[in-house]
């Protein structure tokens, strides 16, 4: 597979279609710089400040916009937040459409067919195979990414978290928290 892609990448080159370096860019930006750190960090702000949360659950394109989050994939970028009645999942059962640009890059389950048919069809059971138990009573809500619209979830803040700092928060943060998969992690698993 690496030297089928490293063929491809010469051909487009000497061709003129791609520039080796803009390359470069968005593999370096993808190792270091893209990654779920930037979705707990706006997850960790919303718990935070009241203001914002509402601003990200109005219009979440906008409101990490204001944080300096440059978003470059999908139109539309979605926050759902879990409350304690509702727990929110998030799939594309079209294909594996996923906010790249806060989450970093997708898991491989993610793009797997027996995520996207099983977690609409049994999210409950989806959820237990990634240890997640809900409370029989609480709803789940599967949003279904597009081309156009990606998702995040905002997950419930932990208690036990009062006077903790932003960066404090934001390491409780998984990505698959903010998937819907799981759930933050539990404050005595974190460094403070
Ligand atoms: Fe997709």
């Amino acid at each position: 597979m690496q030297r089928r892609v490293k063929a491809l990448e010469t051909v487009l080159a000497e061709k003129g279609y791609i520039n080796p370096d803009a390359l470069d860019k968005i593999v370096e930006a993808y190792e270091h710089r893209v990654g779920p750190h930037i979705g707990a960090k706006v997850v960790a702000h919303a718990w935070t400040n009241p203001d914002f949360k509402k601003a990200l659950l109005a219009d979440a394109s906008q409101a990490v916009r204001a944080l300096g989050v440059e978003r470059t994939v999908g139109d539309h970028l979605i926050a759902v937040a879990n409350t304690p009645e509702t727990h929110n999942m998030i799939v594309c059962t079209l294909c594996s459409c996923y906010p790249w640009d806060l989450l970093g890059l997708p898991p491989v389950w993610y793009k797997s067919t027996a995520y996207r048919s099983r977690a609409v069809k049994e999210p409950r059971t989806v959820l237990a195979d990634f240890n997640v138990t809900l409370p029989s009573d609480m709803k789940i809500r599967v949003w279904d990414s597009t081309a156009e619209t990606r998702f995040m979830v905002v997950p419930q803040r932990p208690d036990g978290t009062d006077g903790w700092s932003e960066e404090q928060l934001a390491k409780l943060v998984t990505r698959d928290s903010m998937i819907g998969t799981g759930l933050p992690k539990a404050i005595d698993e974190v460094d403070t």
